[in-house]
């Protein structure tokens, strides 16, 4: 299933993608996309659906981001080897772990602002795990039964507040709109291998970020294991794992960082497309 979330920013409706792309009204059948109502049982009662009988929803409304009330928001750095070599770092012995506030969280198809001052503004396609289970201390081996499903991130960076101004990474990471989700919750029965999954990222038509799940350093079930020794997971925590290489940072002789007035485009392979315009937050 592809379950999204669409309308005006705070009154999100869940909603369901059908086989022909039109999105169905769900919140017949629950109250949004988030929490509790992304546990196994539940995707399981929405599989059993008919998606005809549910209500189409007409015109083109905003989608939301795919998962609300995200509790938490982790991250991964450095999780592609190829990443890491242009960034100038060796790849990590264990997760780089770090986080965006909540807030930074919006829409796959929102304006990104760019931070007042900022000039090191920066893009990172990235695979989602969104959790549908409980946990803590969870063996690897038991690690996807937590996952609820996958969707696309931008990882949005300001790079001068992440590596300048000392501190945690997570000063550059969590201005608001730094985080689109979405368009959709793909559930995990769609995707038969979360790390065989082309992505990529375009700026202004051209393609800067093209890269594969296969070369993740730390996959899936061994970033859920080792986040749950440090935290416990609860369902709609948000796990974004790492970008590949072709970032603004890593680009030689010079970086180049994103301006007011540009078009990010980003997709990963089965779980859709987001594009964003950049604008100076005012
Ligand atoms: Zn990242």
């Amino acid at each position: 299933m592809k379950l999204l979330r669409y309308g005006e920013k705070g009154q999100e409706k869940p909603g369901l993608l059908d086989a022909q792309g039109q999105i169905r009204d769900l919140s017949g059948h629950i109250d949004d996309i988030a929490g509790q109502a992304i546990t196994a049982e539940r995707l399981a009662t929405l599989q059993r659906l008919d998606p005809t009988s549910l209500p189409v929803v007409t015109g083109s409304p905003r989608i939301g981001p795919c998962v609300g009330r995200v509790g938490k928001f982790i991250c991964i750095g450095l999780n592609y080897a190829d990443h890491a070599a242009e960034s100038g770092l060796d790849v990590p012995k264990e997760p780089v772990v770090f986080n965006k506030w909540t807030s930074a969280i919006c829409g796959p198809n929102d304006n990104v602002e760019i931070p007042r001052g900022s000039i090191k503004t920066d893009w990172e396609v990235e695979l989602g795990v969104v959790i549908g289970k409980a946990g803590r201390y969870i063996d690897e081996a038991n690690a996807m039964d937590h996952v609820a499903g996958y969707c696309v991130i931008n990882d949005v960076s300001e790079r001068e507040w992440q590596i300048e101004r000392g501190g945690t990474w997570d000063k550059g990471k969590g201005f608001d709109t730094f985080g689109p989700l979405g368009p959709w919750l793909v559930t995990k029965d769609e995707i038969a291998d979360p790390h065989a999954l082309d992505l990529w990222l375009e700026v202004d038509g051209k393609r800067y970020q093209n890269g594969n799940t296969r070369t993740m350093v730390f996959k899936v079930p061994e970033l859920i294991a080792y986040l749950s020794r440090c935290m416990s997971l609860q369902p709609g925590d948000v796990i974004s794992t790492g970008t590949p290489p072709g970032v603004g940072l890593g680009i030689k002789p010079e970086p180049i960082y994103l301006k007011p007035g540009q078009e990010m485009r980003l997709g990963i392979a089965g779980l859709g497309e987001q594009k964003q315009r950049t604008v100076q937050a005012d």
